[in-house]
């Protein structure tokens, strides 16, 4: 089979692959949609011969890249109970294996285990740009029949992180929520808290991502290229600042404005991965007793309660919520993967690879 890996700077090669085989614990998955996550990005711009700065265990061969999985079992292991798994399943996958046995392991957050070097497939092991995907059976996760497989891989990790975050904060429909970055996560947050009935202040320099948020349901949106985004949301709010904020852009300038304009005994989240930002302790945090913490996405918890905020949205007719796959749309000028697919084994820019599942020969939306 032929797998995508990112090759540093902007590169990425079409690589011939064996078809994986299920070990004993195991299935192979037949792809139908894989996500692109902003996380693949910092990977894919990396320096050559560079590893990356998350934190993740590295592992130094080919990998095919991919952590919003979700197809069709095909395959299951010898030692795999028909109530884990089983042919024709339609799956999403939580992408990360720890020891399996620890407390963090058993209670569905396999990605924070201490014990062993975490797995991370699309990451230090394969993931699903590829027309087949070899994981344990115990990272399986039922993808509900009235959810595309599009839905499934945008939930597998992207909207899945933005639920994580929304859950992780306590989110109610008491509450209003300032969203820093209106990417596919930050616009999958915005869509769930709506659904879950919050007041929504979106924020994003881009007024096209503006303009969807507002069609995503935002009561109000920010541009903090031109508003001092700290005295919007003061002033959006009576001066009483946000009850929660998140912020998914990882720009330093961003994660101190969510700070800076959470309520006194408010909350704010970090979602975006990498970079740093400088936190004035006693200003920021102390004075005002701000709860700040991380979070990440935890899959294995939440399939339901996604699918209950994706109905609640669907019912108000808002379009169901993908934005984490491949803009299919093509239309940024750029080659296509099935373009550049026919040039296979040479280099080229992941910025072209608009239709990038289709273009593996991975079906998309189909049931
Ligand atoms: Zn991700
Ligand atoms: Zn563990």
């Amino acid at each position: 089979m032929r797998g995508v890996v990112f090759t540093g700077e902007r590169g990425l090669e079409l690589m011939q692959f064996p078809d994986p085989a299920p070990d004993t614990h195991d299935v192979v998955i037949e792809m139908k949609a894989s996500g692109m996550c902003g996380s693949d990005l910092h990977q894919y711009r990396r320096p050559k011969g560079q590893s990356q700065a998350t934190g993740i265990p590295v592992n130094e061969g080919p990998v095919i890249v991919g952590h919003e999985p979700c197809g069709v079992v095909i395959a299951v292991g010898s030692a795999v109970d028909a109530k884990m798994a089983r042919i024709g399943q339609r799956v999403m996958v939580h992408h990360y294996q720890g020891c399996t046995q620890c407390n963090h392991c058993r209670s569905g957050w396999q990605q924070l285990c201490q014990e062993v070097p975490v797995k991370v497939y699309g990451n230090n092991a394969h993931g699903g740009h590829a027309q087949y995907l070899k994981v344990p059976a115990n990272t399986l996760v039922p993808l509900p029949d009235e959810l595309t497989f599009s839905a499934g891989a945008a939930i597998a990790c992207g909207s899945g992180t933005a639920y994580s975050a929304l859950r992780r904060i306590n989110l109610s429909g008491n509450d209003t929520i300032a969203i820093f970055g209106q990417g596919p996560v930050g616009l999958a947050a915005t869509q769930y808290a709506k659904a879950m009935g919050a007041r929504v202040i979106a924020l994003d320099i881009s007024q096209p991502r503006l303009n969807r948020a507002k069609a995503f349901g935002a009561d109000e949106v920010v541009d903090p290229g031109s508003n001092d985004p700290v005295a919007a949301i003061k002033d959006l709010t009576h001066g009483r600042y946000a009850d929660l904020t998140l912020d998914t852009s990882s720009n330093p300038d961003a994660r101190l404005n969510a700070i800076r304009s959470t309520k006194v005994w408010g909350t704010m989240c970090f979602v975006g991965e990498g970079g740093d930002v400088h936190i004035d302790v006693s200003p920021h945090l102390l004075r005002r007793a701000i709860d700040a913490g991380g979070v990440m996405d935890l899959l294995q918890h939440h399939p339901g309660g996604v699918r209950t905020v994706l109905g609640r949205a669907r019912h108000r007719r808002r379009q169901p919520l993908y934005p984490s796959l491949v803009d299919r749309s093509g239309r940024r000028g750029l080659p296509t993967v099935r373009q550049a697919g026919r040039r296979q084994g040479r280099v080229f820019d992941v910025d072209a690879i608009s239709p990038l599942p289709r273009a593996l020969g991975i079906g998309e939306d189909r049931r």
